[in-house]
């Protein structure tokens, strides 16, 4: 369903005196593939560029280069008025509903507002389609007439979701959605989505910095760091087997209810470097415990370790010994 090809984000920021122009990288060279109907999880810290990849499939924001194909077809080379009509086909969930909805609309407004850009149905018809896409979310009809600051945290995410679903999208890219919610209130979206996922026929890229919640809903995960992607596979290969040192990090700090199932906690040590100017060689290798001189001039190549895993990583190519794929 959607195929991204070497995307590279670059923000453009003020350089110090003396210098020329510099870029944050945000994003800097993906490529991934999500399939109809399956759910592909993001991961990594804050700043690593996942929402970016996000905004740029909805082309909220610009790629810098790089291709993406939601079936078959360029978004990059679609003009303004093809693009508004493909927008009808992916939507997006964003993480703060306090903020995604705009706090002068009433329910009804809110949730009908995609029909009234799109110009779909009459007046009584949208009503009764509101009502249909609240009750499909969980929530009483008789929301239609309230406002967004009247609901709870985890009501005003469900009604983000029922405009979401408005216009019957093939793709949500859902941005951090649970994030802003308490953790009791995040397990019940999380089963809402994959209920609407069964329902409608949905595929997701659900993108959050938390690694219990992405395994939970994902069938395959993608781990970036600093804008590159450094582990992708299915949800089983990266949490249960997973072979980059950072992918390694980030789950030993994830609570195990099994004590015997716990991996030693490693601490993730210093701050991610700057992306303005990323580490040459392995970007992680100023904070990975396992670092070799080669890491620090030596870009890792993919290495395929199955037919769905796939990791850069110069260790885990040394530890292969020729029976991994470097492609
Ligand atoms: Fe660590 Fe080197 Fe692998 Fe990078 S390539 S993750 S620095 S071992």
């Amino acid at each position: 369903m959607l195929k991204i090809r070497e995307l590279k984000k670059y923000f453009p920021v003020k350089a110090g005196l003396g210098k020329g122009k510099e870029h944050v990288k945000a994003l800097d060279g993906v490529s991934l593939e999500i399939q109809a109907g399956e759910t592909f999880g993001l991961v990594g810290e804050s700043g690593c560029g996942k929402s970016t990849l996000g905004y740029c499939v909805l082309r909220l924001i610009e790629p810098t280069a790089g291709e993406i194909f939601f079936q078959e077809r360029n978004i990059l080379t679609l003009d303004r008025g093809e693009m508004r009509r493909l927008r009808r086909e992916i939507q997006m969930i964003f993480q703060d509903p306090a903020s995604s909805l705009d706090p002068r609309m009433t329910v009804q407004q809110i949730v009908e507002e995609p029909f009234v850009i799109h110009r779909l149905h009459a007046k009584r018809e949208r009503l009764e389609k509101v009502e249909e896409l609240l009750k499909a979310v969980g929530m009483d009809v008789s929301a239609t007439d309230k406002f967004p600051h009247q609901f709870s945290g985890g009501q005003r995410q469900r009604i983000g979701i029922a405009r979401a679903l408005a216009l019957n999208p093939k793709l949500i890219v859902a941005d951090e959605p649970v994030s802003a919610l308490d953790v009791s209130i995040q397990a019940q979206i999380v089963n809402l989505m994959q209920e609407l996922q069964a329902r409608y026929g949905l595929t997701y890229l659900f993108i959050s910095h938390g690694l219990p919640v992405v395994e939970h809903i994902s069938d395959r995960i993608g781990v970036m760091y600093l804008g590159k992607l450094v582990e992708t596979g299915t949800s089983a290969e990266v949490c249960r087997h997973p072979l980059h040192p950072y992918t390694q990090i980030l789950l030993s700090s994830v609570p195990s209810p099994d004590p015997e199932q716990r991996p030693e906690r490693q601490i993730l040590a210093g701050e991610a470097p700057s992306p303005v100017n990323p580490p040459g060689g392995c970007r992680f290798h100023t904070r990975c415990p396992h670092a070799m001189e080669r890491c620090k001039v030596e870009e890792p190549q993919e290495i395929r370790v199955s037919a769905t895993h796939r990791v850069w990583c110069h260790l885990v190519e040394e530890a292969s010994e020729g029976s991994a794929q470097i492609v």
